[in-house]
């Protein structure tokens, strides 16, 4: 948010240390990172106070709480890499997100932005661009979805993907915080909708580079842990959060490069070369988010994780063309596989190693 001078002043004048005028005016830094957590990582965060003006620099924390070291050699290094106004607290105060490195500045085995680094920058060239649907599911603090009735369940699915009303949609208020929020700090977010089960919700961030739209979901994500804790909900990327007939929580990762956006001829190429040995589907689909195989059943609007297939307007099929795309012969492909815990800077480099490569020859 811009705010004017006079407004500026007014704001950080509150955070002078013990009210006193003659010292300096400071501001608070978010430092947000991905920690060591397994099967699937999870977001820390701590507050560094900053003089007014200066810049976010390195900062360390102790690994050996975070999954990330042995205590006896526990620093690790938090570097920058992306920053933002910070719309929870607003005025000069900023988020910073941070890859995690090693005291000796080598990229730390937890830090998958480091390898994006590396393959974003070999096929720049290629310019890949990224829409990453993010669903997502509210849970009370012991662990039900919001809108399942206490040790029962709420009337089948259908009348709740996009619906409006009481008894259909719970959790709205949480959702369009965030959304102001996102917005607020300036993130690619591109849309929300409610979700096929109760308490399940989605939001979008893209079409922007693979570096860009995994730091804005990182961030976007943590906004919505930090909102979502003052409402005591629980936000679950879990990616079969109510087991049986409810559908499970992916992220569905839309991916187009300029030759695609040109052409049909590359947009088959990328949905050939994903399914071009069973070693690529495999290495794929092992990355995309821990449970795959619970998820990837052949039901519930998915192909079997196993399987690849790929099919204009098919959302049974792992890779899915949109209808629009084949109709004007250009523009993207939606893998359909990655889960909603999946780590966006994993695949989005998959999908750029393995697509640009093909579409390089
Ligand atoms: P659906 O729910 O129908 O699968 P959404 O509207 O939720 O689709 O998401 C579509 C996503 O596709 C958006 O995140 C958007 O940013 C992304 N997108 C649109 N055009 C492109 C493109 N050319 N390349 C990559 N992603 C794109
Ligand atoms: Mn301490
Ligand atoms: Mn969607
Ligand atoms: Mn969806
Ligand atoms: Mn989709």
């Amino acid at each position: 948010m811009q705010r004017s001078d006079a407004e500026r002043h007014s704001i950080v004048s509150t955070h002078r240390p013990y009210h006193c005028e003659d010292a300096p005016v400071s501001f608070k830094a978010e430092y947000i990172w991905i920690d060591g957590t397994e099967p699937t990582a999870e977001l820390r965060s701590k507050t560094k106070v900053l003089a007014d003006g200066a810049e976010p620099g390195v900062w360390g924390f102790d690994g050996s709480s975070t999954n990330q070291a042995e205590g006896h050699a526990s620093d690790r290094v938090l570097q920058p890499v992306f920053t933002c106004p910070d719309p929870i607290r607003g005025g000069d105060n900023i988020l910073v997100l941070c890859e995690v490195l090693n005291i000796d500045g080598t990229a730390h085995e937890t830090n998958h932005r480091a390898a994006l680094r590396t393959v974003a920058e070999r096929f720049a060239a290629q310019e890949s661009i990224f829409g990453i649907e993010q669903e997502y599911t509210f849970l009370t603090e012991d662990g039900r979805p919001l809108g399942f009735p206490e040790g029962g369940f709420p009337a089948p699915q259908g009348p709740y993907y996009c619906g409006v009303g009481a008894g259909k949609v719970v959790g709205r208020e949480i959702v369009e915080k965030h959304l102001d929020a996102c917005m607020e700090a300036g993130l690619a977010i591109c849309g929300i909708n409610a979700e096929v089960m109760p308490g399940q919700w989605e939001f979008q961030i893209g079409p922007v580079g693979p570096l860009e739209v995994s730091d804005h979901m990182w961030v976007a994500r943590w906004l919505l842990h930090r909102i979502a804790e003052d409402y005591n909900v629980v936000v679950s990327l879990d990616a079969k959060p109510a087991k049986g007939d409810w559908n499970g929580a992916g992220a569905h990762t839309n991916f187009s490069t300029k030759a695609m956006r040109e052409g049909y001829d590359a947009i088959i190429t990328a949905c050939e070369s994903l399914g071009a040995s069973q070693d690529i589907v495999m290495e794929h689909v092992t990355q995309y988010g821990s449970g795959v195989e619970e998820r990837l059943t052949g039901k519930h609007e998915t192909a079997p994780w196993n399987v690849y297939s790929y099919g204009v307007s098919n959302r049974g099929a792992s890779v899915r063309i949109p209808w629009q795309v084949e109709v004007d012969k250009k523009g993207y492909i939606e893998d359909r596989r990655p889960n909603a815990n999946v780590d966006p800077y994993v695949v989005t480099r998959l999908l750029v190693n393995t697509c640009c490569s093909a579409l390089e020859k």
